[in-house]
């Protein structure tokens, strides 16, 4: 059985609105259109989309207000969120991670990138409401990687990966959320239980070192351009 997935799409250039309806409604979702802040926060709150995608610059109430309201106001903690702006707003888009976006897709952006990223977030979301309490917290499975956590190991095609305890939390924090984007802060905070003196180069040093211990793997960790690093789960 499968149920429709509703996206709010909210933004206030027609052309950019239009193209995302059309894309998503081809992969067979249905779409509510907004172009202001204040119709967004109407839409969420009496019609319960699925997702959301979110453009930063808004008339009146900006897609940061939103999302503040949305996370901590309503306390809506599981509604995915995708930011698509662009890349000119960088400042904001980092705040708008910070506040609990789920990803962020720069514009222009590629209508398949676009709706992979709808997909995955949408199938992230129901297995983590469905599969809560059976799920393993200790065993993270990504493609190829495996990381233990209780036995403090990773592989990677098979391979045991010998990484120090930093590079260990890094990857794992990052493959805890495949697609996801981290900003440089995020990683800093998400790296528990680390003496090391996490600065934002060090983190950049470490993604490295990662990258050239997974070997053919080491794409699978994406820089993104002036925000942060996400894992992908596929090339
Ligand atoms: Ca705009």
């Amino acid at each position: 059985m499968i149920q429709e997935k509703t996206v709010l799409i909210v933004e206030d250039e027609p052309d950019i609105q239009e193209l995302i309806r059309y894309h998503l409604e081809k992969e067979g979702y249905a779409t509510m259109l907004c172009a202001s802040g204040s119709e967004a926060l109407n839409i969420i709150e009496k019609q319960h989309p699925d997702l959301v995608l979110l453009d930063l610059m808004l008339p009146e109430i900006s897609g940061i207000e939103v999302l503040k309201k949305v996370r901590f106001m309503w306390n809506l903690k599981e509604l995915p969120i995708i930011i698509v702006s662009a890349r000119t707003d960088e400042t904001d888009v980092i705040t708008g991670l910070e506040l609990g976006a789920d990803n962020y897709l720069p514009k222009p952006f590629s209508p398949k990138v676009l709706v992979a990223n709808v997909k995955a977030l949408l199938r992230r979301a129901s297995t983590s409401s469905s599969t809560k309490n059976t799920h393993d917290d200790n065993l993270t499975l990504v493609g190829d990687l495996k990381i233990d956590q209780t036995r403090h190991e990773a592989f990677y095609e098979g391979s045991a990966l010998v990484l120090t305890a930093s590079e260990f939390s890094l990857l794992t924090l990052l493959a805890s959320s495949p697609g996801r984007v981290f900003t440089r802060n995020q990683i800093i905070s998400g790296m528990r239980g680390d003496d090391y003196p996490v600065t934002e180069r060090s983190i950049d040093v470490q993604i490295a070192s990662v990258r050239k211990k997974m070997g053919s793997g080491g794409n699978l960790i994406k820089t993104v351009w002036g925000i942060g690093y996400s894992y992908q789960d596929k090339p």
